[in-house]
């Protein structure tokens, strides 16, 4: 375990103990730039962004571990190009894990057809599987989806999604495994 200490708003620090808050690294670094968040700090033992239970991987050991494909999307927010991904037109059952971590994160019962080319979600298995952070690249405000677990990259989540949510997660195929139901 290790703590992360922040400064809040008028001054006042506040220490961060890993696993009793749900930031991810992504919007630790938004907190940061937005200086919410100052004089961050990690302790020792755990490199800056690694979750309690993931696997503590560096960026080579990640190339050596995902494919070229797979290490743009997962580590380095790539998008796969649209009606490209296997999972796309994929209409069965199962559950999707992170094809970083294996984490369990969308079951294939809340997947729908939005025509956008990359498969979508109303909803995750759990709340607590994905990190949603915003994202302003690219001229664009939108809310980056992430891997609770090892904070990989999965894709983004939209308002414009089907019932009952409302929500579409819209994720590249790329950065999902399927587990087909046993
Ligand atoms: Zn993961």
């Amino acid at each position: 375990m290790y703590q992360v200490i922040g400064t809040l708003p008028f001054g006042k620090q506040q220490n961060f103990v890993e696993g009793d808050y749900k930031w991810s690294p992504s919007t630790i670094n938004w907190l940061r730039s937005q200086q919410i968040l100052l004089n961050f700090t990690v302790g020792k033992g755990k490199r800056f962004g690694d979750n309690m239970d993931s696997p503590a991987c560096s960026n080579d050991e990640w190339k050596e571990k995902l494919t070229p494909e797979q290490y743009a999307i997962l580590r380095k927010k790539a998008t796969e190009a649209p009606f490209s991904g296997k999972y796309n037109e994929f209409h069965g059952s199962g559950r999707f894990i992170c094809a970083g971590c294996g984490a369990e994160l969308f079951d294939a019962e809340t997947k729908f057809d939005s025509g956008t080319g990359w498969p979508s979600f109303t909803s995750p298995i759990d709340k607590g599987s994905v990190a949603e952070n915003p994202d302003k690249s690219l001229g664009m405000t939108r809310i980056e989806v992430e891997c609770s677990k090892c904070g990989g990259h999965l894709g983004h989540v939209f308002d414009d999604g089907p019932g009952p949510t409302g929500l579409r997660y819209c994720i590249n195929s790329m950065a999902l495994e399927l587990k087909p139901d046993q």
